[in-house]
This record gives C-alpha cells, sequence and structure tokens, in this order.
C-alpha cells in the first residue's frame, strides 16, 4: 500500500478481504474469542504469539481501521483509542511517569493543556510549555534531565498557529527524546509529521477522520524510526523487562517498529481500557474512505471564507494560514502546501455584542462546540467555552471577546458566504 497514492490509501488500506468474503470491514461485535488449548492462550497473554483474546486490549475491526491510518501517516504501528484525548494521553504516558517531565506546545487544544497541565500533573509528571514560535535557544532551554517527549500540534486547535516540526524534531531529538504530533486538524492528507522528523502521530478521529460528527475516537501511530534502545536508561519501560508479561522487554522483542505500540496496546489499554468500540471503527472507517475528497473542499471553502471575511470592513482580524500576511503563511506553504483545514477564526469589531448579533442570525452555520465536520458549525468563546472570563482576562489569553471561531464544513461556498454576508449585515 505504501507505494499508492494517498488518496487509494484512504480508500482500500488496512483491510483487504480473501476470497468471498466481506468486501466492507467485518464489525467483530464480540468482546472474546474462542481458542483450543489454555497453551495457545497462554501464548497470547505471554505476548507470545500474535492475537485478540478480550476486546478491552483489542479488536480486529479496530485493526483494520488502526492498519489504515498507519498506511496514511507512514507509519510502522497503529491502534485506535476511545476519543482523542485518550490517544494524548496515552502516547505520554507510554513514555513519561511519575518524577518525568514533558516540553509541550503551549499552542495546543483546551482539552490537551489541561490533561498536561492539571490531571498529568497530579500523576507528578511535570511540564514545561513553549510557544509555537520560540526560538532554538528557548526550546533548548526547556528540557530538563528528565524529559521524556516533546509535544505539540501540526495546526493547533483553536488557535490556528502552525508548529515548526523540523524544529521540534530537531531539539528532541538532541536531548534524546521523540516528537509527538497531534495531526488531528491537518489530517495525513494536508501533512505527514513522520516525513518532518516527528516520531509519534495522534489524532481526535472524531474530527475530520469520521467528518460527520457521529462517532468520538482517537488514534495512535508510531513512526518506528525512535531508537530506544539507544536511550537505555532515558526509557525503562521501553528497554527492560516486563515482569507482567514474563520479563520480555519491548523494545528488543518488537524492535523500533512495534515496541511503542505494542507496550501502550499491552499495558494502557489493559489497565485503563480506553478502546474504541468496533462499531465506531466502522463508522470511523467510513469516513476514511472519503477522507482525501473531503479535505480538499474543507479547505476551499476555508480559504474562500477567509478571503471574504479579510475584505469585510466589520471583520478586523482572520487568522487563516492560508491567507498571505498572515503570520504562519510561510510555515503552511512548507508543511501543508495542499491546503491547512476548514477552520478560520476571525474577530468582530464591537466585542461580545457583535459576535452575538451575528451568531443568532446566521442560518446555515450552526452554533455547536464541535469542529471539523460536514456541516459548517461556529462558536464565540467568549459567550460559551471562556464565558467566566473578563474581556481583559480574554484578550490576556489571546481569544478578544469578539472573536468566532467557524469549522467550514462540505456546502457551496457562495451560500456559506452568503449566509455570513447577511449575519454580518445585521450588527
Ligand atoms: C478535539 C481534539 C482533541 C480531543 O479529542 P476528543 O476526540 O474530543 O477526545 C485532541 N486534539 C485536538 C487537536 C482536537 O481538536
Amino acid at each position: 500500500m505504501q507505494n499508492l497514492h494517498l488518496d487509494t490509501r484512504c480508500v482500500q488500506a488496512g483491510y483487504t478481504p480473501g476470497n468471498g468474503e466481506p468486501r466492507q470491514i467485518p464489525i467483530v461485535q464480540s468482546t472474546t474469542f474462542r481458542y483450543e488449548s489454555g497453551e495457545e492462550m497462554g501464548k497470547l497473554f505471554d505476548l507470545e504469539s500474535a492475537g485478540y483474546f478480550y476486546t478491552r486490549l483489542q479488536n480486529p475491526t479496530n485493526d483494520y481501521v488502526a492498519a489504515k491510518i498507519c498506511a496514511l501517516e507512514g507509519g510502522t504501528a497503529a491502534m485506535l483509542t476511545s476519543s482523542g484525548q485518550a490517544a494524548n494521553f496515552f502516547a505520554l504516558f507510554n513514555l513519561a511517569g511519575c518524577g518525568d517531565h514533558i516540553v509541550a506546545s503551549s499552542s495546543i487544544y483546551g482539552g490537551t493543556f489541561n490533561l498536561i497541565s492539571v490531571t498529568m500533573k497530579r500523576m507528578g509528571i511535570d511540564v514545561t510549555f513553549v510557544s509555537p514560535t520560540c526560538t532554538d535557544e528557548e526550546l533548548n532551554a526547556a528540557f530538563q534531565d528528565n524529559t521524556k517527549a516533546v509535544f505539540g500540534e501540526t495546526i493547533a486547535n483553536p488557535a490556528l498557529t502552525v508548529l515548526d516540526i523540523e524544529q521540534f524534531a530537531r531539539a528532541a531529538h538532541a536531548h534524546g527524546v521523540p516528537l509527538i504530533i497531534d495531526n488531528t486538524f491537518a489530517t495525513p492528507v494536508n501533512c505527514r509529521p513522520l516525513e518532518w522528523g516527528a516520531d509519534i502521530v495522534t489524532h481526535s478521529t472524531t474530527k475530520y477522520m469520521d467528518g460527520h460528527g457521529a462517532a468520538v475516537g482517537g488514534a495512535i501511530v508510531d513512526g518506528g524510526h525512535f531508537d530506544w534502545m539507544a536511550h537505555k536508561e532515558t526509557f525503562p519501560g521501553l528497554t527492560t523487562p516486563d515482569e507482567s508479561y514474563h520479563g520480555i522487554t519491548y523494545a528488543e522483542k518488537f524492535g523500533m517498529g512495534g515496541a511503542f505500540i505494542t507496550k501502550c496496546t499491552a499495558q494502557l489499554m489493559r489497565d485503563f481500557g480506553c478502546i474504541q468500540s468496533p462499531q465506531h471503527a466502522f463508522y470511523l472507517n467510513l469516513g476514511l474512505e472519503s477522507l482525501h475528497v473531503r479535505m480538499a473542499r474543507h479547505c476551499e471553502n476555508g480559504q474562500a471564507v477567509a478571503e471574504f471575511l479579510s475584505r469585510h470592513p466589520k471583520v478586523t482580524r482572520v487568522n487563516y494560514c492560508g491567507l498571505p500576511g498572515d503570520p504562519y503563511y510561510e510555515r503552511a506553504q512548507k508543511y501543508l502546501p495542499h491546503g491547512s483545514c476548514g477552520v478560520v477564526s476571525f474577530e468582530l469589531a464591537g466585542g461580545r455584542a457583535s459576535a452575538s448579533t451575528f451568531m443568532n442570525h446566521l442560518k446555515l452555520a450552526a452554533i455547536e462546540t464541535h469542529v471539523a465536520d460536514a456541516r459548517t458549525c461556529c462558536l464565540n468563546p467568549a459567550t460559551t467555552t471562556h464565558r467566566q472570563m473578563t474581556d481583559e482576562q480574554l484578550a490576556a489569553a489571546g481569544v478578544p471577546a469578539g472573536l468566532i471561531r467557524m469549522s467550514c464544513g462540505l456546502e457551496n461556498s457562495q451560500d456559506l458566504i452568503a449566509d455570513i454576508a447577511q449575519a454580518l449585515d445585521a450588527i
């Protein structure tokens, strides 16, 4: 599959039916699997042979879909999780534990920011946040002796900043740790972080991959090029025996290509059980089959809406890396040459009141906390997700009161623009 175009992989990778088998991915709606002998099953529990025994850890439907996402990102192994939050938590916790430290871009999804800065902190894992526009000196200064990973988002939700993946990969590798990239907004159609030096890629498949607002889910892909054994002291969980599996050493037994995902499945899925249901994996695959077609339209609509807004007198600012003049335009030309995503944010003169009038007059775009859906939706953080904050606090957080985040769907762009125009006229 790797030699085929990405479009073809979206449609066909991950599952190839044999003679007379179902054309569509079978939903293996079974919690458990039958074996002829106890010995056979014992081998599965020792990770001596590969196979399924309990859907809390692995299920064939999930593995077909994970294999497709793996082929899209160009990785060596992948797994699905119940949500994007679970994917990011697992990716980080597979490497860092109590007493460890991670470096993360400050421009990331709010849920991930909270996961890292509050919940993982309570688990004894420390973090240093750096700006996505930091210098090499500032980035290098964030590392400590106990740093285990670097984390960032290709295109940040909701700030729409673009990460310099090569810069972050260089710094991570100079300090002997992997770079984890959340590629949710770009999707592998528009950017494949593993090709730019990232080691592990995560997704909230809830967004563009599913793309229809139907199923919450997540994914983790390992690029297979981080040499754990060369950093034996830093990653004892991968490079020393796991007594809960009769003393196997993941990096030795499964190599660079398989160690990370095997450990993540065998330990974290076993203990936390954040498995995606096979039914959701099936929905996700329906989304993936058209991802390459849909992303092009999301980007086309995002670009058209951003250009319209940038010329409108009631709009004081537009954030979209496809607009020349956007602070991230040059970076996007490098990392996202075929388009970024359908999410645009913009600021209205007149703050909260204008935002409220505008949103209430929209007819096509629905008010939702969701993004990356087939249907256009929008949100004013000041009156919803950030409503407890004052105008001054909002400005300091980079979320001005008049800011609107709009996720452009798959409708006709002229209809979207007409809807936006009439809502702007109402202000
Ligand atoms: C939504 C989102 C998440 C969290 O994903 P869920 O599927 O909602 O748990 C993580 N990262 C990014 C970039 C997101 O947009």
